[in-house]
């Protein structure tokens, strides 16, 4: 039994033939957890790292997206459970600046830094640790690429919200392959700088939302390949937005081409979090159900390539939510407490080998440690 639809089911000798689209799609729809890894798999360090992050998406979060999604939310196919705690070296209730570099370099630092220490001096982050160890690497966001919660996996800057400064630093980066907003940061510069032409000199194959839909683009395999897709900020998911789960595939499959030695691939719903802030329960809906979908493809990818660790989980809880009473399954009665984040500890789930590691209660820090470790990059 698959966990769920991957291909069709083999039922041919069911009849009246009519039911069978109706029977196809009850038997896709009801299967159970994706099974362990073999004890040789187990024990085996993995190939490739993906790593999903829903900014602010708490325990309440996952929540509306399994009582809204009921069999379609994927939360439960991942065998291991954890929580982590989320605050900053400045403050019990983080941004998403200190949270990702805490993840992705493994320290605690203030608010708005972005792989920085206290010190404001760069630590090196698990995408650059994953290309020193010869892996591809990707990073793919439904916010501008320069965004805190991407820009920590690649930039080292004392302060988030200087995109432009975070820009330059994505052209060292080493990266493979991106997808995300931002596109002005790159070639409307108060330093006149074209970094879009930068990377192409650099072996980058650039498109944008303005010249080819993402679906379209054509991948050299030969080149790096980076994707635009806003001028800045993405369109929310209830606007139409829809490239998440498409940019994952695409990345998972380029990635897996670039290198022998596997790859590290960031994944963010970035505006999971945008509309916590604003309050927006439908908004919330339509990204937790654009998020859920990229999901399930990395899960796609792992049943095939089962030397994979999926980590799933997020950088700190938004917006207070809350499932009030008289709710209903696809009817949620959802309310904030506050339009800013909370210190609510966070979800993390985990398959594949070296998710054993993930279970428990610790620090976003030592989920970066544990990450190491399920690498095989520690002796600890
Ligand atoms: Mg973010
Ligand atoms: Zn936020």
């Amino acid at each position: 039994m698959q966990p769920f639809p991957v291909s069709g089911c083999n039922s041919r000798r069911l009849k009246p033939y009519l039911l069978l689209p109706v029977l196809i799609f009850l038997a896709c729809n009801s299967r159970p957890l994706p099974p362990p890894p073999t004890d040789a798999l187990a024990n085996a360090y993995p190939k490739n790292l993906i790593l999903l992050i829903g900014d602010g998406m708490g325990l309440t979060q996952v929540s509306t997206a399994i009582y809204d999604l009921e069999e379609k939310a994927m939360y439960d196919r991942f065998p291991v459970i954890g929580l982590q705690k989320t605050h900053s070296a400045s403050d019990l209730v983080t941004d998403s600046g200190a949270s990702a570099t805490a993840i992705a370099c493994g320290i605690k630092t203030y608010n708005h830094a972005i792989g920085v220490g206290l010190d404001t001096l760069p630590r090196m982050s698990i995408l650059e640790m994953a290309e020193a160890e010869g892996m591809a690497s990707g990073v793919i966001a439904t916010a501008s690429i320069v965004h805190a919660t991407p820009a920590a996996f690649y930039a080292h800057h004392w302060m988030r919200v200087e995109y432009e400064a975070i820009a330059l630093h994505l052209l060292d980066s080493g990266i493979d392959f991106f997808v995300g907003g931002g596109k002005k940061y790159f070639d409307r510069r108060a330093d006149e700088r074209d970094l879009i032409d930068e990377l192409r000199e650099k072996g980058y194959s650039i498109r944008d939302y303005f010249d080819t839909d993402l679906s379209a683009a054509l991948i050299n395999p030969a080149k790096k390949f980076g994707y635009f897709s806003a001028d800045n900020r993405p369109v929310a998911a209830i606007q139409g937005r829809n490239y998440l789960p498409k940019a994952t595939r695409m990345g998972m499959d380029y990635l897996e081409k670039s290198s022998e030695k596997g790859f590290f691939l960031m994944v963010e719903g970035s505006q999971i979090d945008w509309t916590c802030h604003s309050n927006k329960p439908n908004q919330l809906k339509a990204e937790l159900k654009d998020f859920n979908e990229a999901i399930q493809e990395a899960l796609k990818f792992y049943i095939d390539h089962p030397n994979t660790l999926i980590v799933l989980t997020a950088d700190h809880e938004t917006g207070g939510l809350a499932i009030n009473k008289g709710s209903k399954a696809k009817r949620l009665d959802l309310e904030f407490t506050t339009n800013g984040h909370t210190a609510t500890m966070v979800p993390v789930f985990a398959i594949g080998p070296g998710s054993q590691y993930f279970n428990g209660i610790y620090d976003n820090t030592e989920l970066h440690k544990r990450l190491l470790k399920a690498m095989g990059w520690t002796s600890g």
